[in-house]
């Protein structure tokens, strides 16, 4: 067997929740590993919408998905933490009271006092529609999520979808494309309705093309789409000329191995805990950010923020049976502050 990796705490996800439980953690002398399937640091914030506006993180009236990560990042640097990509983990294994060994499909090997699942919706994969022969031309022309919007400058894009994204993508990116296409099958939305006025003013003052219908077919060579077949409601085709199709059809989470470590879940999906720590069933695994479920829960990057907190405090207990926990401001803490490498 590899040499196992000993440390306080094995975190399974580094999206924002993830990385804050480095900090709650670390402010209480706890050391964190982080593993991530993805190739990078951020969860939904850096994989899904890096340069979308957050607004609703506290005193921070404006942040992208990138920007709070990059934030989170500079946070947690005095704790250390030490992150493995591309892994997922495989295996909880309960060795003590509490102890785990925690395995990752590449053959690492943990052991640690505490597990915090911060695991999100999972390994989330974006839906892909039914369009025969679409795999041909994804990562070329058709694309699941907007990582750099400079790539599309210049650019015929067809938008396709009714949702936020859907809807939020048309206006970031009407400003920078040749010319954009919205296809929705049918006249309502599922999005802001904030977003759908401001789409539909930019129909209105001709600056993209609002369309009903669906794509049934791509045209193209070498993995470039050159056109979109477009069926509309009434049955007949018409084509759409086309760069970049983006299909924004939501997202399958695809749970991976959660449901088989021997945890309570709930629906299948989520992890039920309670909410004096967010810990699960079993003593020593914590569950916190979308991953978990309680009455009342709401999945905003906030409440998961909160989570970690609390879960330190019970983890610290665990990690250091004998230690009296001393609550302390990081205003006027000194030995926090020292933690923190301001003083
Ligand atoms: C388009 C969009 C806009 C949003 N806007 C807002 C907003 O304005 N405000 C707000 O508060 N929230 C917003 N959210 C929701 C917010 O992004 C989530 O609440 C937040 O990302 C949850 O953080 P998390 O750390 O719990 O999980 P995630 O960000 O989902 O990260 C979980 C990580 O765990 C990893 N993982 C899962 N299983 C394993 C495994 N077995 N092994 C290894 N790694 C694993 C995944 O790869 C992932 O990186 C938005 C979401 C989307 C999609």
């Amino acid at each position: 067997m590899t040499e196992p990796i000993k440390t306080d705490a094995l975190i399974i996800g580094a999206g924002p929740c993830g990385l804050f439980a480095v900090f709650e953690l670390g402010l209480l002398d706890m050391k964190a590993h982080l593993v991530d399937i993805l190739d990078k640091i951020g969860g939904q914030c850096a994989e899904l919408y890096p340069e979308k506006p957050i607004y609703d993180i506290p005193g921070l009236p404006y942040v992208t998905g990138q920007g709070l990560t990059d934030a989170l990042l500079e946070q947690i640097k005095p704790f250390g933490a030490t992150f493995h990509l591309q892994e997922m983990v495989e295996k909880i294994e309960k060795i003590g009271d509490p102890e785990f060994r925690v395995s990752t499909d590449q053959g690492k090997v943990f052991e640690c006092k505490v597990v915090v699942i911060g695991a999100g919706g999972g390994s989330f994969q974006p839906k892909r529609p039914p369009i025969p022969g679409i795999e041909a031309y994804e990562e070329n022309s058709v694309f699941y999520a907007v990582r750099k919007m400079e790539q599309f400058r210049g650019k015929r894009i067809l938008i396709v979808g009714g949702g936020d994204s859907a809807l939020d993508w048309t206006l970031s990116l009407a400003p920078i494309a040749s010319h954009l296409t919205l296809l929705h099958r049918r006249d309502q939305f599922r999005a802001a309705p904030d977003s759908v006025n401001k789409m539909m003013a930019l129909v209105g003052k001709g600056k993209i093309d609002f369309v009903l219908g669906q794509v049934a077919a791509l045209e193209g060579e070498g993995g470039r789409i050159s056109k979109a077949v477009v069926k509309t409601n009434d049955g007949s085709d018409f084509h759409i000329a086309c760069d970049a199709l983006l299909p924004f059809f939501g997202l399958t989470m695809k749970l991976g191995p959660v449901a088989s470590w021997g945890i309570e879940m709930k629906d299948g999906e989520l992890i039920p805990v309670e909410t004096a720590s967010f810990e699960t069933n079993v003593p020593g695994i914590f569950a916190i950010g979308d991953i978990n479920w309680y009455p009342g829960k709401l999945k905003l990057i906030l409440s998961g923020f909160h989570e970690a907190a609390l879960m330190a405090q019970k983890a610290h207990r665990y990690v250091f049976p004998n230690k009296r926990l001393v609550f302390q401001y990081t205003t006027s803490s000194t030995s926090l502050q020292k933690k923190l490498k301001v003083k």
